[in-house]
């Protein structure tokens, strides 16, 4: 019994030292990582996407999983027939992928019209930079383990593979520059697709977008328009099959991608007027713009707004309405670029243009996942809602080396509200006050520290968020997980030297 006292002294010294690791913080621009691997010159096309996410999903087990949440309705250009459904490939980003972690926010990111082109290279390119960022970005790592990302890169694959399949060559033969939207959906039961070469359809297809049930009988009941809402509310298995994921998942956020306009857009889109929580959104919103850029000019920003003040209509039946509307979580959608001209092809750009369009929006997404965090008030209480703003930065010891393990706490001095967190193995931390449960402005002071040292801000800054860097020559308290740990691992030691 001596001996095992003694045993269980040495590892509480040795887990000690080990809890504070030594080495420079490693945290990269996010538009390094991309470079560093995945520069995309081609839009992919079904075929690859799907093979890709299932190579990212075979290497990357401890943070990635590949699944289906349903299929298309199977449209099939070689035999002119329906035997072809298509699997609605999506992965999962997180740590612990195989479980469903409690207190994590759960961001879903996905698509639907066809011809939008590089909305589904931008998941591509995303997936890419989570995972392999995972390695080499303080905030990509903590986001994948805080965060549960989940990406449907081509939910209205059958759309996609109509519109050319992502082959600028398929485009001439097919609908010229205006391009397929809708689904492939046998509207007339002939048992095949009657398109011909025009810009939409005639009389089959429905929007994916409009086909949702919140105030869906207020969209566009003409079968041969681009925005044909469809015989009924969820009519469509793609429209069915994101529904009930995005409810079976508890999804917190919802960012569905468009193409073109270079917009931020937020609910609500049906109407010309405000959401309930029109201040939230549009300060989140207001930020995610400051992060983009305009054809690599990061003086110039996407536009933020409804729909109806954006891009000049409102849009009866869409997905991010019905997740506002419906389940009281955030729903938006983003317009990638170009802008609003037609002088090239706006849904099908260059493929020159790919990496620029893709990294002008990249620092607003990885914004929006942040931010998802944010918990939205019951809607009688959404003027009291916090704005999204993050916080973030590293603890260090007075000889610069990053402190794991130890509370970050923020504390709103006026009303004694606060968030807290930990830091990981670099040190790293972030907070949303968002989470926070009541509304602050940006004179209100709030206290941050670690340990006993602590320092105020205000939450003024233009940019959303802010990085707070704390150096403390005391011994910060540790978190509570991790004397839970060391005690766990002193009774199994004990235990297991205890034994005769
Ligand atoms: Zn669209």
């Amino acid at each position: 019994m001596k001996g095992s006292i003694i045993l269980v002294l040495a590892f509480v010294i040795v887990a000690g030292t080990m809890a504070i690791p030594t080495g420079a913080n490693y945290r990269k621009s996010t538009q390094q990582i991309l470079r560093d691997y995945y520069v995309p010159d081609h839009y992919p096309s079904f075929q690859e996407i799907n093979h890709t996410l299932h190579q990212i999903a075979e290497e990357h087990p401890d943070i990635a999983r590949v699944f289906s949440i349903g299929h298309t309705w199977g449209w099939n250009p070689s035999t002119g027939r329906y035997d072809w459904p298509k699997p609605l490939w999506t992965i999962k980003i997180s740590d612990n992928p195989d479980v469903n972690e409690s207190g994590e926010a759960r961001v879903y990111i996905h698509w639907h019209h066809a011809r939008e082109w590089i909305d589904p290279a931008f998941m591509m390119y995303l997936i890419n930079s989570l995972v392999n960022g995972y390695y080499t970005n303080d905030t990509i790592h903590w986001i994948v383990n805080h965060y549960e990302i989940y990406i449907t890169p081509l939910s209205n694959a059958d759309g996609y593979v109509v519109d050319g399949n992502g082959n600028p060559n398929n485009l001439s033969g097919g609908f010229g520059p205006g391009g397929w939207r809708k689904n492939a959906r046998d509207l007339n039961g002939n048992g095949t697709l009657d398109i011909e070469n025009k810009w939409d359809a005639t009389g089959e297809g429905v929007d994916p977008e409009r086909n949702w049930d919140w105030h869906w009988s207020e969209g566009n009941d003409n079968p041969s328009d681009p925005d044909y809402h469809g015989p009924a509310p969820f009519s469509e298995p793609e429209v069915r099959a994101e529904r009930d994921f995005i409810v079976n998942y508890s999804i917190d956020a919802q960012c569905v991608l468009h193409s073109f306009s270079a917009a931020i857009l937020i609910p609500w889109f049906y109407t010309s007027q405000n959401a309930p929580h029109d201040a939230f959104y549009r300060d989140f919103a207001k930020h995610m713009a400051l992060r983009t850029k305009l054809d690599g000019n990061a003086s110039q920003h996407f536009e933020y707004g409804r729909p109806d003040e954006v891009i000049g209509y409102s849009a009866p039946g869409g997905s991010s309405d019905w997740v506002y509307g419906t389940l009281n979580k955030i729903g938006i959608a983003v317009e990638m670029e170009p802008t609003y001209t037609w002088y090239v092809d706006g849904f099908h750009p260059s493929t020159s243009k790919i990496s620029t369009y893709i990294q002008d929006f990249y620092e607003a997404m990885i914004y929006f996942i942040e931010i998802s965090s944010s918990k939205l008030k019951p809607v009688d209480e959404a003027s009291n809602q916090p704005n999204a703003y993050i916080v973030w930065g590293y603890a260090k010891d007075d000889s610069g080396n990053p402190l794991q393990g130890v509370t970050v706490k923020i504390r709103n001095t006026e009303n004694g509200d606060e968030i807290i967190t930990t830091t990981d193995e670099h040190g790293f931390y972030m907070l949303n006050l968002g989470t926070l449960q009541n509304k602050y402005t940006n004179t209100t002071t709030f206290e941050i520290s670690v340990g006993s040292a602590t320092q105020t801000f205000t939450p003024d800054s233009e940019m959303g968020s802010e990085r707070i860097d704390i150096t403390t020559s005391s011994v910060p308290e540790l978190s509570p997980a991790l004397p839970m740990f060391m005690l766990a691992a002193m009774v199994a030691i004990v235990v297991k030297f205890s034994r005769p």
